[in-house]
């Protein structure tokens, strides 16, 4: 044993927080969340022990417009004031170009943890740190689901993903002579259905011995309690910092006697129905917490920053624009034609491709403003022109028709009809005409599928045969709204493009 006396550590930890950095609403659920709120949480315990951990297990990108506007520069200013020890690199740390990742590491304060991706043999960020808290030592490590390298493909090319497992089996045993206490913070996701090719955290625990306790993030996965196998401790705090995890170790020589994980819900609150004057009740599930202003000042001033642009009005639509997920990872919608409209109406391409994982959100009738569409299209994707011929396109359509129902790869499409039966593709129509297997046909696609995302290898392909515009696909969004339909939509063509049978 490395230290000879008894410490009690507190660990905090949120992962997912996807740009909610701010307090926000959902249904019958408002003013939740907020690192302001999660700040004064942390500093309640801070208060009484000086020996406090608060770490991030990934994915801080991605998910709110006032965030992604900034590239979560808001986000990483929020967490560098809560003194944030580490964060995990998540897989939507690869969303943007690589420059918009290294300014991100440049102002954090903190270290980005990944031991398991490397470039040209080399680990390409921070493997592992240790801290020295209240006399303890404690080694945390990272790791970064596999998966990414499919996921985020177009960012992440250059990187080499390895399995989790065999370099969590390398490192562990070298950090248990470093440490008292030894913590995988991973990107890795838990639960059934992550299970598959990509390690899950539970495996990790299965199969490495000599981890402490994961902090895991990844799999959204909201626990009542923590997950216990073999001697690790297995943790996850949900999403959006909608509760912030709270792990606390009694460190005796070294060793950890005693543990109590507990789920702190950030002023979540549940619906009780209204009263006599018709307003909302609401009864908070936990304690109630006031945001703390060294955190919440800063966050305003931000917003403010971007919220001129996002409360931009573009337009007025009379139906609901339908970016459902089941429903754009399922099926046409209205809002998927829009999209695919629109690349076809900035680049004259014959042929648009969309995938419905990449449509986030619906558009409720009423005036548009740039905040909806940036909400909609949060990727800051481009749009990608390239060549293919009519046989490569019904490769696309083949792959297309055997995506099952639910996934991120369904296909949108504009300029083309199709339907499928079994898997098999028949009727391809192009704006009207059969398609011409030898026929060149000019086609629009995000970079996101322009890159292999979703498994589209065969756009990939393609891509030496065309350019990135270098058009940013949310802001061709909102041209074609204002320009092209004059900003005012009363219908939207909701006839189904691809007819599943
Ligand atoms: P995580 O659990 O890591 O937060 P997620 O919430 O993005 O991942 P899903 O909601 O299942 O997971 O979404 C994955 C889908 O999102 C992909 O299949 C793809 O369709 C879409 N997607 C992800 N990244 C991009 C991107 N950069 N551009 C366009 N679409 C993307
Ligand atoms: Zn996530």
């Amino acid at each position: 044993a490395l230290s000879v006396f008894a410490v009690k550590i507190s660990i905090f930890h949120v992962n997912d927080t996807h740009g909610h950095a701010w307090t926000f609403s959902e249904y019958h659920n408002p003013d939740i969340g907020g690192f302001a709120v999660i700040a004064s949480i942390i500093d309640e315990e801070r208060a009484k022990n000086p020996n406090v951990l608060f770490l991030h297990a990934g994915d801080i990108n991605t998910g709110v417009p006032e965030s992604d506007l900034l590239n979560a520069l808001p986000d990483i200013f929020a967490l560098n004031r809560m003194k944030l020890d580490a964060m995990a690199v998540g897989n939507h740390e690869f969303d943007k170009p690589r420059d918009v990742l290294k300014y991100q590491m440049s102002i954090a304060k903190f270290p980005f943890l990944s031991a398991n991706i490397y470039k040209d043999g080399k680990p390409f960020f921070t493997p592992y740190i240790i801290k020295n808290v209240g006399g303890v030592k404690v080694a945390i490590f990272g790791l970064t689901t596999e998966e990414t390298s499919i996921l985020e493909p177009l960012y992440s090319q250059d990187l080499e993903f390895r399995n989790a497992i065999e370099v969590a089996k390398e490192l562990v045993p070298m950090l248990r002579e470093k440490a008292d206490v030894v913590i995988a913070l991973t990107h890795l996701g838990m639960g059934q259905e992550y299970e598959g090719n990509y390690t899950t955290s539970e495996e990790l625990a299965q199969n490495v011995d000599g981890i402490d306790v994961i902090i895991d993030g990844h799999s959204h996965t909201k626990l009542e309690e923590a997950k216990v196998i073999n001697n690790t401790i297995i943790v996850q705090a949900w999403e959006w910092g909608k509760i912030v995890g709270k792990l606390d170790l009694d460190v005796e020589n070294g060793k950890i006697k005693e543990w109590n994980w507990t789920p702190i819900p950030v002023n979540l609150k549940v619906y009780k129905g209204k009263d006599e004057n018709g307003n909302a009740i609401y009864e908070y599930v936990g304690k109630p917490y006031e945001p703390a202003m060294y955190v919440k000042v800063p966050l305003d001033y931000f917003a403010k920053l971007g919220s001129k642009k996002l409360d931009t009005v573009i337009g007025e639509t009379k139906v609901l624009l339908d970016g459902e997920r089941a429903h754009v990872r399922s099926g046409d919608t209205n809002l998927g034609h829009l999209i695919t409209d629109a690349m076809l109406w900035k680049t004259g391409a014959d042929i648009a491709f969309q995938n419905g994982g990449g449509i986030r959100a619906s558009i409720e009738p009423g005036k548009i403003t740039i905040r909806d569409i940036l909400t909609v299209l949060p990727f800051g994707n481009t749009v990608y022109v390239m060549k293919m011929k009519g046989s490569d396109i019904m490769k696309v359509l083949e792959y297309a028709a055997n995506i099952p129902e639910g996934k991120g790869a369904f296909l949108h499409v504009a300029g083309l009809t199709f339907e499928s039966k079994n898997g098999k593709v028949t009727k391809v129509m192009v704006n009207g005409k059969p398609l011409e297997m030898d026929k060149v046909y000019k086609v629009v696609t995000n970079n996101y599928m322009a890159g292999g995302g979703d498994g589209y290898s065969m756009l990939k392909e393609a891509k030496a045969t065309g350019y990135d515009t270098g058009f940013v696909l949310a802001d061709v969004v909102v041209e074609y709204i204002q320009k092209g339909l004059g900003g005012k939509i009363d219908s939207y063509d909701d006839t189904p493009r691809y007819i599943r049978i």
